[in-house]
């Protein structure tokens, strides 16, 4: 595989926007850099006996606009990198779909597929214990992310609690119900794809109804996606998770996909399916593709084998500057992660404010107020795309970095 930086790729994603917008160097200059970046090696005991030195990351990269905010991600191959451009996205994010946050992530070097729940647990406290220099409910508020849940949650709640004292539920999001999570959290990130998505495909004059989608990513966000555009009508043709990918023109059933991740733990051996590797199912023939796994998958080398009309970005940075090139050109709408995937981040927000008040909304409240505010920002989008004779990840770009560039101006330089 060809040499893939996911920061090199934010900056780059970063610089087109600036140069759209006619931005001084001075201004990208700050924004280019993420404000904070640490680095933490800590010892983990195992069930055996033995210690093991783990790596982490907390990136903030920006909080002009409030506390930094964005998700912890535990996977082997996870690198500093990485953590800076996923932070610089969180902050664009965040932006785009106006919630009053600045951008942050982690990441954990682990491979929590290989390690039981104690040694998880264990990791995770020792983890926030370490960050909890500078994460807390008014400066840097963790979340959920790849290979992360509301338990690993629950466990960093727990721990940044008993060094003060007392509860601090607002210090992340993603939360059981049981301990100040919200209605809908589990759902969001999905449900606002769905949103974007039904609005992208009115705009194009194509019907959700009959619609064939294929999904990149069986986790936190691809799963419940294939069960919510099931549910609308389409037809789930294709999913695939880390172990490979499967395939049915017919479509298949995701709540029996589902049955079989949780029995087998792959979604590749469910039977009345074809076989494929996961990356096969970006080029299947569909209507709506959702890679919902991790960035870098959708480049130069593939772009042009990719079939689907819409692409709606589950996945942080999963299409390359290059790629974008390549399917703008080909007529494919690309709804750009930081709007297509913002839902998760705005229900957080939700779940942070009714933990600061200590006041709980239901569900109806926060769906309905998740889709306006995601139907608000895919039109401001839009209009931007079409003003600026752009893609919709160069709109969404404008439009949030212009957001972060007005906070920076007006709050000036310190001292
Ligand atoms: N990890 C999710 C994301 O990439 C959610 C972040 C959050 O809720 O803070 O947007």
């Amino acid at each position: 595989m060809q040499h893939f930086n996911a920061y090199e790729m934010a900056v780059q994603q970063f610089e087109l926007a600036a140069d759209k917008l006619d931005l001084s160097e001075d201004m990208r200059q700050i924004l280019r850099a993420p404000k904070r970046e640490l680095t933490v090696h800590f010892p983990v005991r195992l069930d055996d006996g033995s210690i093991k030195t783990i790596t982490g990351y907390r990136v903030q990269h920006n909080v002009n606009r409030g506390p930094a905010k964005g998700g912890i991600r535990y996977s082997p191959d996870v690198t500093l990198d990485e953590v800076k451009a996923l932070a610089m996205w969180m902050t664009w994010k965040c932006a785009v779909v106006g919630i009053p946050y600045g951008g942050a992530k982690g990441g954990v070097i682990c491979d929590p597929k290989h390690m039981t729940r104690g040694e998880l647990e264990r990791l995770t406290r020792r983890f926030t214990t370490e960050i909890s220099i500078i994460i807390g409910p008014h400066s840097d508020i963790p979340a959920p992310d790849v290979n992360t849940n509301s338990q690993v949650m629950a466990w960093m709640m727990d721990t940044y609690s008993m060094h003060s004292g007392f509860s601090v539920p607002a210090v992340v999001t993603g939360k059981p119900l049981s301990i100040g999570g919200s209605e809908g959290r589990n759902e969001a990130t999905a449900n606002g794809v769905l949103f974007v998505t039904r609005r992208a495909a009115h705009r194009a004059g194509m019907p959700l109804q009959g619609a064939h989608v294929s999904i990149q990513g069986f986790g936190n966000v691809g799963a419940i996606a294939s069960r919510l555009f099931h549910n609308e009508g389409c037809k789930i043709v294709a999913v695939s998770d880390t172990t490979g990918g499967i395939y049915n023109e017919v479509g298949l059933d995701p709540a029996a996909v589902q049955r079989h991740k949780m029995a087998h733990g792959t979604v590749a051996t469910y039977p009345a399916a074809r076989r494929m590797g996961s990356a096969e199912v970006l080029e299947v023939p569909c209507d709506i593709l959702v890679p919902a796994a991790t960035e870098g998958v959708i480049t130069e080398e593939n772009a042009e084998r990719v079939q689907a009309r819409i692409i709606a970005e589950a996945a942080n940075g999963p299409t390359t500057p290059e790629a974008d090139t390549i399917l703008f050109k080909k007529g494919c709408i690309v709804i750009p992660d930081i709007l297509a995937n913002a839902g998760g981040v705005t229900v957080s927000y939700f779940e942070w404010v009714q933990d600061l008040q200590s006041f709980f909304w239901h569900v109806e409240e926060i769906t309905l107020r998740l889709e306006g505010i995601m139907n608000r920002a895919f039109d401001a989008v839009t209009g931007m795309a079409e003003r600026s004779h752009c893609d919709l990840r160069l709109g969404a770009n404008m439009l949030a970095i212009s957001r972060v560039a007005e906070a920076t101006l007006v709050r000036g330089i310190y001292p």
